[in-house]
């Protein structure tokens, strides 16, 4: 059985890192904002056992590619074009994965990209469907109930074919709404600096495990010897904070160094759970 995992946090926090590093298997990697090599570039071998995916590998020649590119990068206030494309290209991607029985593990790097995708694809088609002078440039509130059933539908999906799924995220300020000056309502980053995951809002509902990423630099273990091993590092740690549990909520403020889905096995198991 697969379970969900999502990660978020600040860049180089080594979000890539744990999905390079999570798990033995086949994983497929959609690498949507190609940050992937980098990460890879410590992991010995990682060719033999991981997939690195970008819609635009999907592209028949060079024109093509020159196309979608144009066509992605068009600007707010115009047409929105290739956005249907460029969804379903991830979706049909998703779904052939899923039915592969090689697969073991998907990533999707990030999953902000997938809620853009999706939300973009979709203000295409209101725009192409609702004719008029100005092309909408935002989806309303009601419409998000498509784009939502979607994500809800991929993570679905993913279980039911019983794969493993890593989702990365950036962060985003939290906004807090108060009144300005002239008595009208406005938001602003919340000053105590708290932060969210940047992406689909549901997506903590939606996962077995939540993970916060930090880094910690300037490690002075290396060489030293703890136990019965010598530690080897090259100074940098991730550390990946427990926010969710699907076992035992008493696990959220747990903080791991270096996590892998091992350790992760481990510690439940050592906390007299079974690792669903
Ligand atoms: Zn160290």
């Amino acid at each position: 059985m697969g379970s969900i995992t999502s990660v978020w946090g600040p860049m180089g926090t080594g979000k890539s890192t744990l999905i390079a590093k999570w798990k033995e298997g086949k994983t497929f990697w959609m690498d949507l904002e190609l940050g992937a090599k980098r990460a890879l570039s410590r992991v010995p071998n990682w060719e033999s056992r991981i997939q690195l995916w970008h819609p635009y590998d999907e592209a028949e020649d060079e024109d093509t590619l020159k196309d979608l590119l144009d066509r992605m990068n068009a600007m707010r206030g115009e047409v929105l074009e290739g956005r249907v494309e460029y969804w379903e290209t991830i979706l049909r991607k998703f779904l052939t994965k899923c039915a592969d029985f090689n697969t073991d593990i998907i990533a999707f790097d990030t999953w902000k990209e997938i809620w853009s995708a999706n939300t973009q694809a979709f203000l295409q088609r209101v725009q192409e469907t609702t004719p008029g002078a100005k092309p909408r440039q935002n989806l309303i509130q009601i419409e998000y109930g498509t784009p939502n059933s979607r994500m809800n539908s991929v993570l679905a999906t993913a279980r039911k074919f019983g794969k493993e799924l890593i989702l990365t995220s950036h962060e985003r300020p939290v906004y807090v709404y108060g009144i300005d000056e002239d008595g009208k309502s406005t938001s602003y980053p919340d000053p105590e600096g708290s932060v969210e995951l940047d992406g689909y809002k549901n997506t903590k509902d939606l996962v077995d495990w939540e993970f916060k990423s930090s880094v910690q630099r300037g490690c002075k273990e290396n060489g030293k010897k703890i136990g019965p091993v010598t530690h080897k590092c090259t100074g940098t740690h991730f550390k990946y904070e427990i926010l969710k549990s699907p076992v035992d909520a008493g696990h959220v403020g747990h903080v791991f160094t270096d996590l892998s889905h091992e350790m992760l096995s481990n510690f439940v198991t050592a906390q007299g759970y079974v690792m669903v």
